[in-house]
């Protein structure tokens, strides 16, 4: 099934009913996709019928689904099934479905010229992983249909809608070389067929035996009939091979059931092996790679469902179109009814794989109905609890393993603070952070950690947001807290910002930021500084002064500070405003942000500080300098940077 959302992609354009017969072109991107599939030399070609067989169940599985609104759509055929043969002779496979098919708009849109959101992703993928001969990521970017060309050198598809007259038939066929002809065709059968001339080097998938082999690797499970003429022979020791016989299907044959259909989720755990947890995750997920987490589990009681959910090791490619990934699919009694993931996962859990399958449930659910139905919210939270809690105990039993999870979506898991106040506190616990005593950049500490580490008298967790690690591990912010040795989150993700204005407080410690408002001296003692006297002060007093006439416009105040050590100035947001950081993101994605002017803190023990006359002729120059550079400490980017080149280099030649 694919991840994009198929009736986004669709631009309804009237085809004119005359026409019978065309040639297109294929769209650049569809031609450079199909130019790599021809001239691939990967070794697992075999997966294109995994894709083509994925795709004749999926279209099985709509035309059942809409059947249960309108009985007509079956037209006195109703079972459905897929049918696979090949003939030896002419070197082609046939691979054939009564499922809802298509008319000719949707072959013009899916099969032939409009590239979808993953082939840029996927054109990418594939040229990376030219070297290493993997093409199993093939179904994971939408473009399944395609992988036919890896074996094919002409593929002829027939097809017709369900419901529809027999002369609305469509049949389309192309070489994959630039070019596809597609015409009108009358076509008593509804669904579609798909006929593939193979190359000559990929004739083996001819051969009966290998297609069947294929079949229980890659599509066992489905719960389609998949069917194949009758084994001519019983198989023997000393028929297997490639001595052995080939049935060529012919009129009137008997065909036989291949693959066992048996859907895995209903199977008691224990009998499971984890290869074949894997070899079903990658069926519905087309990814390869093992997942990290497998969470299986039956209900019983008011409400009888069964759960089967992946957490998977590497996040998919478009993770973060939060409004494509379609990950879990809702079954009713083993049969499918949807994938609109929202329904069952929220959306900081997109990246999780899986299916329910529930019993008390009415096949013929609509949309709305799922939207609505509290049985589906009550199996959407024990899920979300669930996915939570197994997270949780993977975080406690190998910390290894979850610190590679959370690399991989931290930053999605971290939106549940935000989106899922009844989860907050669980969502929390799981986040790892960055921190001034961590491992550099890699996010590590739990808050548990941090608090555990606290000093009895510090009061607040602390922690700076930046527009990177790199910022806010330098800011000048720190500089205090380096020097009292007190440990501080460094939050450079952007969705740090609203973690932090919705999670405020953990384990009765208020979150601060250090870079905004007053600093809490209980927390930071500090050393008796020496006395000013009476002259000094009023010196000071006149900087400040004069400094607060330069910037008048650009800040809120100037004043003096405890927070710094080595740099002469930063920048602060006033308790209840935005901060620069914030702002900056709003910015960034577009949105309003409302503009709040910062806290100029200067450093009086700075000698750049202490050598400042109030009275000289340079001091508009000295704090407008100040401002720009705890701006720039900021990562923030000058709105006159030429101008403050020029200010620096007046200064620097005095
Ligand atoms: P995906 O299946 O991931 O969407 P494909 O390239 O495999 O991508 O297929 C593109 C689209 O073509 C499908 O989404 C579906 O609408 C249509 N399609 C492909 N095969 C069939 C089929 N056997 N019956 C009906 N529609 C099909």
């Amino acid at each position: 099934m694919s991840p994009k959302t198929k009736s986004e992609s669709k631009s309804k354009k009237a085809r004119t009913s005359t026409l019978t017969s065309e040639t297109r072109s294929f769209q650049a991107e569809v031609k450079q996709l199909l130019n790599l599939m021809i001239h691939s030399l990967y070794s697992n070609k075999e997966i294109f019928l995994r894709e083509l067989i994925s795709n004749a169940s999926d279209a099985c599985d709509k035309l059942r689904f809409a059947s249960l609104t309108d009985k007509t759509l079956l037209e006195d055929e109703e079972d459905l099934g897929i049918w696979i043969s090949a003939d030896q002779e002419k070197k082609t496979i046939i691979i054939r479905d009564n499922g809802i098919g298509m008319d000719y708009d949707e072959v013009v849109e899916d099969i032939g010229t409009i590239a979808r959101s993953g082939t840029r992703a996927f054109i990418e993928k594939m040229e990376s992983e030219k070297s290493s001969g993997n093409a199993d990521f093939i179904g994971q970017f939408g473009v399944g249909f395609y992988s036919c060309f890896l074996v094919g050198k002409q593929v002829t598809l027939i097809t017709r809608k369900a419901g529809t007259e027999s002369k609305t038939g469509v049949m389309w066929s192309s070489d994959g070389t630039g070019e596809y002809t597609i015409s009108s065709i009358d076509r008593p059968n509804r669904g579609t067929e798909i006929i593939i001339h193979l190359k000559d080097d990929d004739d083996q998938y001819v051969k009966d035996y290998r297609i069947r082999s294929i079949i229980e690797k890659y599509s066992d499970h489905i719960s389609i009939p998949i069917l194949m003429p009758k084994e001519p022979e019983p198989v023997t020791e000393e028929s297997e091979g490639d001595e052995k016989p080939e049935s060529k299907p012919e009129e009137g044959e008997q065909w036989e059931v291949v693959n066992r259909g048996s859907a895995l989720w209903a199977r008691p755990k224990k009998e499971i092996s984890e290869e074949e947890y894997t070899t079903f995750y990658s069926s519905l997920s087309y990814d390869s790679t093992a997942p990290v987490l497998t969470i299986h589990n039956r209900v019983e009681g008011k409400l009888d469902y069964i759960s089967l959910f992946f957490v998977p090791a590497t996040a998919p490619f478009d993770l973060w179109d939060r409004e494509q990934r379609q990950g879990i699919k809702l079954y009713v009694r083993r049969i499918f009814i949807s994938d609109d993931a929202k329904t069952l996962m929220p959306n900081y859990l997109r990246f999780v794989r899986g299916l329910v399958d529930c019993a008390d449930l009415p096949l013929n659910v609509s949309r709305e109905f799922l939207q609505q139905n509290r049985d589906i919210d009550k199996i959407r939270q024990a899920s979300v609890k669930r996915v939570l809690g197994e997270l949780k105990k993977l975080s406690e039993s190998d910390n290894e393993t979850y610190n590679k999870i959370w690399k991989e979506f931290g930053k999605v898991l971290k939106e549940g603070v935000v989106e899922d106040h009844e989860n907050r506190k669980s969502i929390a616990e799981l986040a790892r952070f960055s921190t001034t005593k961590g491992d550099g950049e890699s996010q590590t500490v739990s808050l548990n950690q941090y608090v555990d580490r606290m000093p009895m008298s510090q009061k607040h967790i602390y922690y700076l947001t930046a527009e990177s690690h790199m910022a806010a591990s330098s800011s000048p912010h720190l500089e205090i807290f380096k020097k009292k040795d007190i440990e501080v989150l460094l939050l450079s993700d952007p969705v740090d910002e609203w973690f932090v204005s919705h999670f405020t407080e953990f384990r009765d410690k208020a979150l601060k930021s250090i870079a905004r408002g007053d600093l809490e001296l209980d927390d930071i003692k500090e050393e008796e500084t020496e006395k000013k006297t009476e002259e000094e002060q009023a010196a000071q007093n006149t900087l400040i002064q004069k400094i607060k006439e330069v910037l008048d416009e650009t800040v809120k105040d100037v004043r003096f500070t405890n927070r710094l050590v080595d740099s002469p100035s930063c920048l602060i947001a006033d308790e209840m405003d935005m901060g620069g950081n914030m702002e900056r993101i709003l910015k960034a994605i577009g949105q309003e942000a409302p503009t709040a002017k910062p806290i100029l803190e200067i450093n009086p023990d700075h000698t750049l500080i202490k050598r400042m006359d109030p009275e000289g002729e340079e001091l508009e120059d000295w704090a407008k300098l100040l401002f720009d550079q705890a701006l720039l400490a900021e990562g923030a980017t000058l709105n006159n940077p030429g101008e403050f080149v020029k200010r620096v280099n007046r200064l620097l030649i005095l």
